[in-house]
């Protein structure tokens, strides 16, 4: 089968994420703890200042969990961070938590020690995060995509973009979102994009704003309507925001000319938004509405976003990696799973994308997703595979991919064959 797609479009991405992975230390292959010894640690691109950086580990398979004491004998004064393959705990050493301020028994964080972690390490240098924007546009480039949306923008990545676009360095068409993480920072996060707005080229565009409204299916943490697992009573997942909160953030989105994404995956925390994004525009104020991954939705729901300026944004590899869990995870609720189906036939607008890296970028393995989903109780979308995977407005950067089962075969970008090699 063979596919020639216009503007192929990844429409969730983290953008650099990607590149840093691409080209960073990846511990996907330890068996153990102690065989970080045996890796060859020397490329510049591990370390950011002085600290060694790596993730994917996952300990599920070791003999005994990670310890900061294997850290502490092969790095007694470097200060170093592992993050775990789920992006949700790390494994430090004791210099690293010295230079934290933070105590553990054992140097594996958790959740807000972890994210702090993170905000602390040193920042990449320019150098490297030029070099993580190219790795990057190669693993887009190889993978067949033109386009694609950013959730996780800064204003240094916006700063190189911006450049690289001027010095036609760029073989994507980038749109950019900026991630808020709570009221405090939102202030900053509208003005960095507002003024982003001023510096947009052809081949960049400033979109707007996102939030986390609630988490994901895995840690149970996506917000149901339901308790998890079929039960009666029990844990229904969080919101992560209040609801007046959210409105705010809305309304002022919204008045700024920008356009709200909101992380929802579960069933009631995508009903909420929707209703309360019907409650902010019958008062009058109108703006785009970008529903991310929604892998639940009611009937009741789909049907209230009819009449908003709604996009959901679906990745349908997801499901590869959920199938196992999936169905006994959500129980009566199993039925509401990955609604494509339902959303194209209440014509409402809809793109695929990957999650990069959560998921590696590849327009294939969401084919494969969507027929292999279809077997197994969940609706078959029946709309164009295609236009889904393609950026809607035809205006933005002129370009096409060739992919012949699976195959990448050419990518043509600005008017230009890139080279896939
Ligand atoms: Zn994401």
């Amino acid at each position: 089968m063979l596919y020639r797609i216009p503007r192929l479009y990844d429409s969730h991405t983290h953008f650099l994420a990607t590149g840093e992975f691409s080209s960073g230390l990846n511990l996907g292959s330890l068996q153990r703890a102690e065989d970080l010894a045996t890796l060859p640690l020397h490329s510049s691109s591990y370390y950011r200042g002085d600290w060694l950086v790596g993730f994917g580990w996952d300990e599920s398979q070791w003999p005994t969990p990670p310890h900061k004491k294997v850290l502490d004998q092969l790095f007694p004064d470097r200060p170093v961070f592992l993050a775990r393959m789920d992006g949700h705990r790390s494994w430090v050493n004791s210099t690293a938590l010295n230079i934290l301020g933070i105590t553990s028994e054992s140097g594996i964080l958790m959740e807000k020690d972890h994210l702090r972690a993170w905000d602390h390490i040193p920042t990449f240098s320019s150098q490297q995060q030029k070099s993580h924007v190219m790795a990057a546009c190669r693993v887009f480039n190889k993978a067949g995509f033109t386009h694609i949306r950013d959730m996780s923008c800064s204003e240094s990545l916006w700063q190189l973009l911006v450049e690289m676009s001027e010095k036609q360095e760029l073989t994507l068409a980038i749109e950019e979102n900026y991630t808020t993480h709570d009221l405090g920072d939102f202030d900053k996060m509208l003005g960095l994009a507002l003024y982003a707005k001023k510096s947009e080229t052809p081949f960049l565009r400033m979109k707007g704003i996102k939030l986390f409204y609630d988490g994901s299916l895995g840690s149970e943490t996506a917000f149901l309507s339901k308790p998890y697992n079929g039960l009666k009573e029990g844990p229904q997942g969080t919101r992560l925001w209040e609801i007046s909160q959210v409105e705010e953030v809305i309304k002022r989105t919204w008045a700024a000319g920008l356009e709200f994404s909101v992380h929802t995956i579960g069933d009631e925390a995508a009903h909420e938004i929707v209703q309360l994004a019907r409650k902010i525009s019958a008062q009058g104020s109108v703006g785009r509405l970008n529903m991310e991954h929604v892998q639940l939705l009611r009937p009741e729901t789909i049907q209230m976003m009819k009449p908003l300026h709604v996009r959901c944004h679906m990745q349908p590899c997801h499901w590869l990696s959920d199938r196992v869990w999936l169905e006994k995870k959500l129980g009566d609720l199993y039925r509401y799973v990955f609604p494509w189906e339902a959303l194209r036939a209440a014509q409402i607008p809809l793109s695929f994308g990957c999650d990069s890296p959560v998921e590696p970028p590849s327009f294939w393995r969401n084919k494969i997703a969507l027929d292999e989903s279809a077997k197994v109780k969940i609706r078959q979308f029946t709309g164009d595979f295609t236009v889904v995977h393609s950026h809607p407005d035809v205006q933005f950067a002129d370009s096409y991919s060739v992919i012949e089962d699976g195959e990448v075969k050419e990518v043509v970008f600005a008017e230009k064959i890139l080279d896939l090699t």
